[in-house]
């Protein structure tokens, strides 16, 4: 037995200190990113003039656009949730569960390549996922992007399976995870991983650490991993632990390309969830003698580990496996644009603290304090509104 006496660090073990900034306002941050990537081999068109010269054009990156994503969590990786966060170039991958049909029909539909540049088709890797896979991928051209997506990122056999995906898919970006140290980053992105999702155990509906006691604090494997990442010319997603717009802005500090969101996200129409009205009976009196009911809505949410997604989709927990996520409801938010806004509106408010004029700028800018304490939490069960 050995033990790492470092300390590792979760979001909410630091804040970003503010510095002396020549930004005028925050509409000036630019929170759009450019990506190439490294095992990524697109087709290119080969143009050539009526001479015979090649056209040369300025390459442009892989990705362009802003680096968040919506985790392939039922009631966030829907097909209505990427369409509604492509119109503001923002990423969705899709749930493991929609059938072949429906993906194809998905990915037919895709006028203006806003799908092809920000949806990802999510895979598990076992013979039926690989075959679905290769019966979309042959009735269309547009997926270029693939996320090979399993509980554990250290098994011989994922690392296996990624590097025979690679070999028969060259020209799809694949995102392959989870993991949560250096080492297996660079395993992953030396066998021809892109982009490495990193993340084990602080997802919102995630249980996998009371129940296995597996895990690493969030903020330090994606420190850890991104610079891993980087010297290899890969990039990394922070996923899960991010509970407010703060988190993600710290993910990003920290060095995350993409910070990935499930709670965050969950509970808005675009999920497809089913509203739940539950009433409750206030303390304020409605008339002289009886209370007042007030109603709220919620929508259920769980972790894709849990009970209800087995049940969902596999008709129950299989008898040799735990449950490793939790069932919850969450408050009904509506449109997704509107937290959106909020998110990407916190993000541009931490540049302005930082410093930094571009996203891409955010880590080199941001220093960290330690802190025990994040935020006053006096009115908290008070509140009315944030
Ligand atoms: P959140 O943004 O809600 O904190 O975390 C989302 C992430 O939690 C997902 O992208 C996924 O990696 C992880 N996750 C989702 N469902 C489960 C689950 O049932 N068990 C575990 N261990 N992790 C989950």
């Amino acid at each position: 037995m050995h033990i790492e006496n470092e300390i590792k660090l979760n979001y909410d073990d630091v804040l970003i200190r503010p510095k002396r900034s020549t930004l005028g306002s925050r509409k000036a941050v630019d929170l759009e990113r450019g990506f190439n990537f490294p095992n990524y081999k697109p087709y290119v068109a080969k143009d050539v003039l009526p001479d015979g010269y090649p056209v040369v054009q300025k390459q442009d990156k892989n990705f362009r656009g802003i680096p968040i994503i919506a985790s392939n969590m039922d009631g966030v990786g829907t097909f209505e949730m990427a369409d509604k966060l492509a119109e503001q170039n923002i990423m969705t991958c899709l749930v493991k569960t929609y059938s072949i049909d429906e993906l194809v029909s998905f990915y037919d539909g895709d006028i203006d390549n806003k799908r092809k540049d920000f949806v990802a088709y999510s895979m598990g890797i076992t013979e039926n996922d690989e075959q679905k896979f290769k019966t979309v991928y042959q009735q269309i051209s547009n997926i270029k992007y693939v996320c090979i997506d399993v509980a554990n990122g250290y098994s011989e056999r994922f690392i296996d399976f990624v590097r025979e995906f690679r070999m028969s898919y060259p020209n799809v970006v694949i995102i392959a995870g989870n993991v949560v140290t250096a080492d297996q980053t660079q395993e992953l992105i030396l066998n021809g991983a892109d982009i490495v999702k990193v993340g084990i155990g602080p997802g919102s509906v995630c249980t996998t650490r009371i129940q296995t006691g597996v895990g690493y604090p969030q903020l330090s494997a994606v420190m850890e991993c991104a610079d891993a990442a980087h010297g290899l010319n890969g990039h990394i997603i922070a996923d899960g632990g991010c509970n407010c717009p703060g988190d993600i802005a710290k993910a990003f500090a920290g060095g995350a390309d993409y910070v990935m969101l499930g709670g965050m996200l969950a509970g808005h129409d675009e999920g497809g969830g089913k509203v739940i009205t539950k009433k409750y009976i206030t303390d304020e009196m409605s008339t002289g003698t009886t209370r007042k009911i007030e109603e709220k809505k919620f929508v259920q949410f769980y972790g894709m580990s849990s009970d209800a997604a087995n049940t969902k989709h596999f008709g129950g927990l299989k008898d040799y496996r735990a449950s490793e996520g939790r069932e919850v409801l969450v408050p009904y938010r509506g449109n997704v644009e509107n937290t959106i806004q909020t998110i990407l509106g916190g993000i541009r408010s931490t540049c302005t603290y930082a410093g930094a004029k571009r996203l891409k700028h955010l880590s080199k800018c941001a220093t960290f304090v330690r802190t025990n304490s994040q935020f006053n939490r006096t009115y908290e069960s008070t509140t009315t509104k944030m």
